[in-house]
């Protein structure tokens, strides 16, 4: 499993949509969406970090123990943390890392001002953070990126997904995958 992680607007998911072969694409926040709307009635995904973290971190064990079934080239789209009311929340805590077949963890990130200006220009998310707080968010992610990778001793690799170069964060992912 290659794990995809990203501040909320970084691009995950279009570069994930760009990837060209043929490959299965799972993303942690849809799963979670399905489990969080039946019982507790969020109607959106960007509800779902606004629950209680015990909510949240009862949703995120339900879906980390349906992953740990998915054994070899699957790619999940998630999140390296978080961003409740009560601070940062792991997306990986290590008791449920440890669960997942992992072979690459991988960050998109971009220049903080494009991550800010693709969340204004989309408007069927809501993300919000000032600029400051998003640069603070992204420096989070980079350090548990390497903390995940530390538990599993697997490769951190971090992609640029650069304004209007989807397509060279989803080659430079694919070569991840084939590799
Ligand atoms: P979330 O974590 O909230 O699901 P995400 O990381 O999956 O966010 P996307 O939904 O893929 O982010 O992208 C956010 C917005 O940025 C979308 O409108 C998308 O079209 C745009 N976008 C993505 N990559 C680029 C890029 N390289 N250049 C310009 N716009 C981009
Ligand atoms: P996404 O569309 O990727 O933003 O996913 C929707 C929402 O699901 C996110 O905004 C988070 O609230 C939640 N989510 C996704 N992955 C995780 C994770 N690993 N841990 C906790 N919450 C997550
Ligand atoms: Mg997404």
């Amino acid at each position: 499993m290659i794990i995809v992680m990203g501040v909320p607007g970084a691009g995950k998911t279009t570069v994930l949509q760009g990837l060209k072969e043929n490959v299965r694409v799972i993303n942690y926040g849809t799963l979670m969406f399905d489990i969080a709307k039946e019982r507790y009635g969020v109607s959106n995904r960007d509800e779902i970090r606004k629950l209680s973290v015990e909510k949240q971190r009862t949703v995120q064990k339900e879906v980390a123990e349906t992953l740990s079934h998915e054994k070899g080239m699957v790619v999940l789209d998630t999140h390296c943390s978080v961003k409740t009311p009560k601070g940062y929340l792991p997306g990986l805590p290590f008791d449920l890392l440890a669960k997942l077949d992992v072979d690459a963890l991988v960050l998109v990130t971009a220049k903080p001002e494009d991550i800010f200006r693709r969340r204004e220009n989309d408007p069927t998310r809501i993300r919000k953070e000032t600029l400051e707080e998003l640069k603070e968010h992204d420096a989070i992610n980079k350090a548990l990126l390497a903390v995940y990778a530390a538990h599993r001793g697997c490769p951190a690799k971090i992609i640029y997904n650069m304004e209007g170069e989807s397509e060279k964060a989803s080659a430079e992912l694919q070569k991840i995958i084939r590799d």
